[in-house]
C-alpha cells in the first residue's frame, strides 16, 4: 500500500503534522527549524526473508524510523501487524520524540514495524522474523544509537530474541540495547504495568483538576491488551468502576461494573473476550459513545474521528494508545469541553520506565519495584502539571500544550547542538 492510499484524516503522519504545525506556529518556530523537526532523521526499510514452518520462503518488510536524535538516542517500540504502513511508523516515531521530550527523558524518538500477523505465525516463525529483522537493522541500533522496545504485537519474549541476536553479533552482553525485556534478562521491575499505571496517574490528576471524585467515576476502556487491561485494573485501585472493555472483535458492557479479575484470568488463557458472560456484547463503536465519565482508547489510531467525536459523552479522555483521535476530532472535542489527556503525555509511563530500565542496565544495578513506581509517579505528575500550565499560558488545548512543551525542548536541543557540516 502506498502512502496515497491512506485518506487524509486517517493518515497518522498527517495527524501528527497538523498538531505540530499549530504548536510550531504558537512557538514562532523559524521555517528552517520547522523543516528539521518535521523531517525524520533516518528511515530504514529492510527485506526479511524467512523460512516458514512449511518450508516455503517468505519475504516480510520491516521498517525502523529514527525521527529525531537531538536529545539523545532514538527510543521507541517495534510493532508487528498486518497493516503496518511507513507513514504510521513515521508518525509513531515522531510521537516518541515529543513524548520523550514531554516527560523530559534524554531520548529522541524512533519506531519500528514489521508487516506480519503475529496471531497467525508460529512461535518459531516469530523468532526467525525477529532475529532476521535485528540482523538487518544491526548497524543502526545500540544503547547510544537507538533502543527498541515492545509495541502492538510484540512482547518481552520478542525483546529477549532481539537482545540475544544483538549480543551474538556484538560478541558481548549489551542489555541496554532494548527495553521491555523479561526481568531475567535485565528488564525493569514495573515495566509491564508502567503504561497502564501512567494512564491511571494522569487520569487521577485530571479528575482532581476537574473536581471529580474517582470513587464516583465510571470508565470505558477500548482495548484489552497490556495497556487497556492494566489501565482498567489500575483505575480500579483508585475506585474508578470500569463498565466496558473491548478487544478487536467487540466490547463487553455491564452498567453495574465489570469483574476485572475474571476478565484478566480469561484473557491470560484465551487472549480475547469470547465466551465471557459477565456483560452484554456491544460493538467497539458503541463503547466509545457510552455515558461514562472517563474514556480510555487504548487500542489503535484514529478511533475518534470527525464522524463520532460529537457523540462522545465522556468528560475525560485519557489516550492510552498512540494517535487514537484524528486531528479533525480535536476541535469538536474541545468545543464540547472534553478534557483530553493526550497520548504523548497519557501513555508516557511506558517509555519513562523504559528509560529507568536503560539506566539500571548501564549501572548494572536493579531497582526495587517501589523505587521505579515512585520515580515514575513523580515524572508523570510533574509532566501533567507542565502540560496544564502550558495550556493556560498559551490558551490552547492540552494536546497542543503537550506539543508546545515537547517541540520547544527538541528545538532548544537542536539549536544548542547547531547544524553540523
Ligand atoms: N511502545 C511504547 C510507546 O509507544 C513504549 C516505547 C518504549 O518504551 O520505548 O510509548
Amino acid at each position: 500500500m502506498s502512502p496515497q492510499q491512506i485518506n487524509s484524516e486517517e493518515n497518522p503522519f498527517e495527524a501528527m503534522s497538523a498538531r505540530f504545525k499549530i504548536a510550531a506556529d504558537k512557538l514562532g518556530l523559524e521555517p528552517g527549524m520547522f523543516q528539521v523537526l518535521l523531517t525524520p532523521d533516518r528511515e530504514i526499510t529492510v527485506a526479511i526473508p524467512v523460512v516458514m514452518d512449511d518450508g516455503a520462503l517468505q519475504v516480510f518488510t520491516g521498517y525502523r524510523v529514527q525521527h529525531s536524535l537531538a536529545r539523545g538516542p532514538a527510543k521507541g517500540g517495534i510493532r508487528y501487524a498486518p497493516n503496518v504502513h511507513i507513514d504510521e511508523v513515521r508518525a509513531l516515531a515522531a510521537w516518541m520524540t515529543w513524548k520523550c521530550a514531554v516527560v523530559n527523558v534524554p531520548f529522541g524518538g524512533g519506531k519500528g514495524g514489521v508487516i506480519c500477523d503475529p496471531f497467525k505465525l508460529s512461535k518459531g516463525e516469530l523468532e526467525r522474523i525477529t532475529r532476521k529483522y535485528v540482523a538487518r537493522i544491526m548497524d543502526f541500533i545500540g544503547p547510544d544509537r537507538d533502543i527498541p522496545a515492545p509495541d502492538m504485537g510484540t512482547d518481552g519474549q520478542v525483546m529477549g530474541w532481539f537482545l540475544d541476536t544483538y549480543c551474538n553479533y556484538q560478541g558481548s552482553y549489551v542489555p541496554a540495547v532494548v527495553t521491555g525485556k523479561p526481568i531475567a534478562l535485565g528488564g525493569s521491575a514495573g515495566r509491564i504495568e508502567a503504561t497502564g499505571r501512567g494512564v491511571m496517574i494522569v487520569t487521577r490528576q485530571a479528575l482532581a483538576h476537574l473536581g471529580m471524585n474517582p470513587k464516583q467515576s465510571t470508565a470505558a476502556i477500548q482495548g484489552a491488551g497490556n495497556v487497556g487491561l492494566i489501565s482498567a485494573m489500575q483505575l480500579a485501585s483508585i475506585g474508578v468502576k470500569t463498565l466496558a472493555i473491548s478487544d478487536i472483535h467487540g466490547a463487553l458492557y455491564n452498567k453495574n461494573g465489570l469483574d476485572l479479575d475474571l476478565i484478566a484470568k480469561h484473557l491470560a488463557k484465551a487472549r480475547n473476550l469470547d465466551g465471557l458472560t459477565c456483560g452484554d456484547r456491544i460493538s467497539n463503536e458503541q463503547l466509545l459513545e457510552l455515558p461514562v465519565d472517563i474514556l480510555v482508547p487504548a487500542a489503535t489510531e484514529n478511533v475518534i474521528t470527525s464522524k463520532n467525536a460529537n457523540n462522545i459523552k465522556a468528560r475525560v479522555i485519557t489516550e492510552g494508545a498512540n494517535g487514537p483521535c484524528a486531528a479533525e476530532a480535536d476541535q469538536i472535542l474541545d468545543s464540547k469541553g472534553v478534557f483530553v489527556v493526550p497520548d504523548i503525555l497519557a501513555n508516557a509511563g511506558g517509555v519513562t520506565v523504559s528509560y529507568f530500565e536503560w539506566v539500571q542496565n548501564r549501572m548494572g544495578f536493579a531497582w526495587k519495584q517501589q523505587e521505579v513506581e515512585d520515580r515514575m509517579e513523580h515524572i508523570m505528575v510533574e509532566s501533567f502539571q507542565s502540560v496544564v500550565g502550558m495550556s493556560k499560558r498559551f490558551q490552547v488545548s492540552n494536546r497542543i500544550a503537550a506539543y508546545i512543551l515537547g517541540v520547544d525542548r527538541v528545538a532548544d536541543a537542536t539549536r544548542r547542538r547547531g547544524i553540523y557540516g
